[in-house]
């Protein structure tokens, strides 16, 4: 596989990032654990110019001043230039992320689609329609904030790009994009594919980075609006930065997202659910099913078909085609997910393995860890399940509602009608009832994100909206009393 240069990207211009990191802060491939390239980050010098660039960009509106859809036709070739490297795409984020290339391939080919969703969604709102005000000339007009920095994690590297940068495009704004240093390689072909597409020079940046390089982005005067997807310690680091000018926030955090088990629910059916939940992107999705409440009368029937299905997983390198279950991004990813599953049992859980993943990489055996009033100090982001009984519905809730959730929730019966009832008890932007697939229920969901699982939402409209405030602007009514 060809690595592509980690270059750092000035308003669509590529030039070396000036930062040669150290081998200590090399990229490993999650599969051996050997070093796949030696990395690089931007120098704070590089993020400055690029948060000018997008700063100049939005300041002579040679972007937000173009007509809706003229931007809709550079992005159109914006959208074929990502369906043209998917397969790229694809390959660079299962090494990053040690997600199977079956699901990376699934997200890097729908990324064209992505775009064309933010298009759809940009020619619908308009920038500017006239209000209905008699003779008068009045105006509700939508106005990108101005530059806007797009912070991603690694679990899913194009397809967080894209989504941001198509929608921040899409509503007019500028962008500097700031990958996971974990996942930088896929960012490269999306911010390539954004010039070679006509996307006017300025408007889009690319620095690479960690914390300080983030850092220097959102503590940026010049940087109205951040959307930036992580954990909940970075998110409340972003919301303190943003604080003192009040920069618009969407903030996507994490959630140990409960699952209710109703005692008439199908158990293989559950069970087959809740485990493909647990275990998509290699356990590392932030919406999964985490925490598992089940009606105490049907908890061990559940756990056999649960140990059954975890049985069944291919566990094995991202990069082949027949896994289904890789290993976890990096080593402090299955350190973490180590110390969490010992402090568990520490705590009286009993942690049961299942499946002997490759003994070198940065696999995690697929664990169901056992017990009653399980409470993880953190978030849960890997292949591990919670499965704890209860004896009525109002106490499910209650230890559901408990501890960090609000991204998802789950109830699983065969009286939809009682699952529903019970999921809208659930503090959670979705609940899906006996299902648990990434996909949205329904064209035109949306969601928030409760509690601390974040600031805003999921929603293509909602997306679109976030990057823009409205103006109203026309002549005034004249001989008013007041
Ligand atoms: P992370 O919080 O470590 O990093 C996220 C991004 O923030 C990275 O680009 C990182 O470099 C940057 N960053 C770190 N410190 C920063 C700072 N002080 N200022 C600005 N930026 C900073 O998260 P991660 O480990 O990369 O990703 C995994 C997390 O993402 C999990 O918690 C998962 O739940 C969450 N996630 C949430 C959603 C969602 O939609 N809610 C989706 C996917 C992943």
């Amino acid at each position: 596989m060809h690595l592509p240069a980690l270059l750092t990207w000035i308003g669509g211009v590529a030039e070396e990032s000036a930062v040669a990191l150290p081998s200590s802060e090399a990229l490993i491939n999650p599969n051996t654990g050997e070093i796949l390239a030696e990395s690089r980050a931007s120098s704070l010098e590089q993020v400055d110019r690029a948060t000018a660039a997008a700063h100049a960009a939005h300041a002579d509106a040679r972007w937000r001043g173009m007509p809706v859809d003229a931007r809709a036709e550079i992005l159109e070739r914006f959208a074929e230039g990502l369906e043209a490297v998917a397969d790229d795409m694809a390959a660079l984020d299962a090494l990053n992320s040690g997600v199977p290339i079956s699901v990376t391939r699934l997200f890097a080919h729908s990324a064209g689609d992505t775009v064309r969703g933010a298009i759809a969604h940009g020619l619908a709102l308009g920038d500017e329609r006239s209000l209905d005000a008699g003779e008068r000339d009045v105006r509700l007009r939508r106005v990108p904030w101005g530059p806007t920095a797009l912070i991603t994690p690694w679990n899913a590297p194009s397809a967080m790009a894209v989504k941001k940068l198509a929608y921040a495009l899409a509503a007019g704004a500028t962008a500097v994009l700031k990958p996971s240093p974990a996942s930088p390689f896929s960012a490269q072909l999306v911010v390539r594919a954004a010039a070679e597409a006509g996307v006017p020079e300025g408007v889009v940046s690319l620095v690479l980075g960690g914390g300080e390089v983030g850092a220097a982005l959102t503590t940026d005067a010049r940087i109205s609006a951040i959307s930036m997807t992580g954990s909940t310690p970075t998110g409340r680091a972003i919301a303190a930065a943003a604080a003192p000018r009040f920069a618009r926030l969407q903030l996507e955090l994490g959630s140990n997202n409960p699952a209710i088990v109703l005692g008439d629910a199908n158990i293989a059916h559950t069970a087959a659910s809740l485990v493909s939940g647990a275990m998509k992107l290699s356990g590392q999705w932030c919406e999964a099913p985490r925490h598992v409440f089940v009606a105490r009368e049907i908890h061990d029937e559940l756990v056999a078909a649960l140990e059954a299905e975890l049985a069944a997983l291919v566990i094995g390198p991202s990069t082949d085609e027949a896994t289904t279950l890789g290993p976890v991004a990096f080593s402090a990813r299955q350190e973490e997910l180590h110390a969490q599953r010992d402090a568990l049992v520490a705590a009286g859980a009993r942690a049961v393995e299942v499946g002997s993943p490759p003994a070198t990489g940065c696999f995690v055996t697929p664990t169901l860890i056992l017990g009653e009033r399980l409470t993880p100090a953190s978030e849960v982001f890997g292949p591990l399940l919670l499965v704890e009984p209860f004896d009525s519905p109002v106490e499910a809730i209650e230890l559901a509602n408990a501890g960090a959730r609000g991204l998802a929730g789950y109830v699983y019966t065969s009286d939809l009608e009682a699952g529903r009832a019970l999921g809208c008890e659930l503090i959670a932007g979705e609940v899906k009832l006996n299902g648990s697939s990434v996909l949205d229920m329904a064209p035109g969901s949306s969601q928030s994100f409760f509690g601390s699982s974040g600031i805003g939402g999921h929603g293509d409209r909602e997306l679109l909206e976030f990057f823009t405030g409205v103006q109203v602007i026309g002549s005034d009514m004249a001989g008013l009393p007041l």
